[in-house]
């Protein structure tokens, strides 16, 4: 029996509940970031406060600290952190890869290349099955092979091969409710022949996972566990289609839809910004690109498939990607945001929707920490502010406090503003997100989007 079910469409947009063995999950549903077993700043009574029913744990950051043996003799990670509610847990690729070949292609998931000059790419040609792809001036950063991806630890530089196997490994003993394929994340400015090898060795990657997660799962702390596979590929819509097809013959629980969604180089769909350091820079993960994607993926993946977008979103990715199809997002922006001060505020709460230079979407959020959704908290005109962050917002930091004492507390680095304000960033998202839901419910999701993005 399929463990997701849809209770409600609006055309595309759909409201639905996913089973899992750590309870039901109501979606459209925004999954706050635990990257090391805890939600910054947020204890789990927090997170329940905010209304969170799931949230993603990153299994790379576990796996190196404290070890995911330790936590499994913990009692596994629900246990470890005191969190009883579902926990989806990522393959461990991203961070392996984000860490290492993003960083040495000059860019990251979301944003441009952000240092053209001493950006030292090597085009792979070599069809050799081992190969060295990404190397930064003097050291080796990640080293990719058949049997999986050698990293180098950020926290000490110990050497890691993490394999199909070894993530499921990993997820199953942390006790995930929802596992993630070990993929390979493909960077924008991958060249199509390298495109090419690296999709094919993805899908011997999922079905090795897949094959470790059926023979284990069973004996596993967590026998109920679902397992999701990834669609992978660039910004191109017969690769995007061909590799949802793809995954949609495969024995999966669901889908989480992950690589590059913008331009590269190599690529004639490319946008150009013009010079950036003597280079022409890329456009790479316009808003445009990001919703074309799904456009491509979502129609050939199974109707009874959970869709999760990996790492999305802002305000709009949300309305739009759900308007497409997706049911899962998680990202880390609620908590990042509020620890730099950018609180989120609604249309009614001060938010302006003319204000198109300041968009809202993941593709702006590290090149344009202000949007149309948010307030920076240290602007001087603030600091005598009695309003709370957000007027409409019923979370516990807009019900008892103001504007001018989160900007002190901002301001004075005091360890409380980082508590409040994550509260309040994380329920706002939680909380938009339900209400995307409950207007599918009721039919109006159309609505609820004009009143947010005046269109
Ligand atoms: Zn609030």
């Amino acid at each position: 029996m399929s463990s997701f079910i849809v209770k409600a469409k609006e055309k595309k947009a759909r409201a639905g509940v996913l089973k899992t063995a750590h309870g039901e999950i109501h979606t459209p549903v925004f999954m706050p970031v635990g990257t090391q077993g805890t939600v910054k700043a947020l204890s789990p009574d927090d997170l329940k406060q905010a209304g969170a029913q799931i949230i993603l744990g990153n299994t790379y950051h576990l796996y190196l600290r404290p070890g995911s043996k330790l936590i499994k003799k913990m009692g596994g990670l629900h246990k470890f952190m005191g969190w009883e509610a579902p926990i989806l847990t990522d393959s461990g690729g991203f961070q392996a890869f984000s860490l290492g070949a993003m960083i040495e292609h000059g860019v990251r998931k979301i944003g441009r290349p952000v240092d053209q000059k001493s950006r030292k790419l090597q085009k792979q040609t070599k069809q050799d099955s081992d190969i060295q792809i990404f190397r930064s001036s003097d050291s080796l950063v990640t080293k990719m092979s058949e049997e999986g991806v050698t990293f180098v630890s950020h926290l000490d530089g110990s050497k890691h091969l993490l394999t199909p196997e070894k993530s499921m490994e990993v997820q199953l003993d942390l006790g995930s409710d929802i596992c993630l394929v070990l993929d390979e994340l493909l960077s924008p400015m991958h060249d199509p022949l390298y495109v090419q090898q690296s999709l094919e060795r993805t899908h011997r990657w999922e079905l090795r996972s897949a094959d470790y997660f059926k023979k284990n799962v069973k004996k596993s702390s967590n026998p109920g566990a679902l397992l999701f596979g990834i669609v992978q590929g660039v910004y191109d819509q017969k690769i995007r289609e061909e590799e949802a097809k793809w995954a949609a013959q495969q024995d999966f629980d669901g889908v989480s839809i992950g690589g590059s969604c913008g331009t590269s180089e190599y690529w004639p769909t490319q946008r150009s910004l013009g010079e950036v350091g003597g280079k022409e820079a890329v456009d790479w993960a316009a808003p445009k690109a990001i919703f074309e994607t799904m456009d491509w993926i979502v129609p050939n993946l199974p109707e009874a498939w959970a869709k999760h977008a990996l790492g999305i979103g802002e305000v709009r990715d949300f309305f739009e990607c759900v308007e497409r199809g997706i049911d899962m997002f998680d990202c880390v922006a609620p908590t990042r945001r509020a620890r730099n001060g950018s609180l989120y505020i609604s249309p009614k709460g001060g938010g302006s929707l003319n204000n198109e230079s300041l968009r809202a979407s993941s593709s702006e959020y590290f090149s344009t920490p202000q949007n149309k959704f948010t307030l920076a908290i240290a602007q001087a005109r603030f600091v005598d502010d009695p309003a709370p962050i957000d007027p409409n917002c019923s979370c516990y930091t807009c019900q008892n406090f103001t504007r001018a004492y989160l900007r002190h507390l901002f301001v004075a680095n005091e360890l409380l503003y980082y508590r409040l304000a994550t509260i309040h960033n994380v329920y706002f998202m939680v909380n938009l997100v339900k209400s995307i839901r409950e207007s599918i419910l009721n039919q109006e999701f159309s609505k609820l989007k004009k009143s947010w993005l005046g269109r």
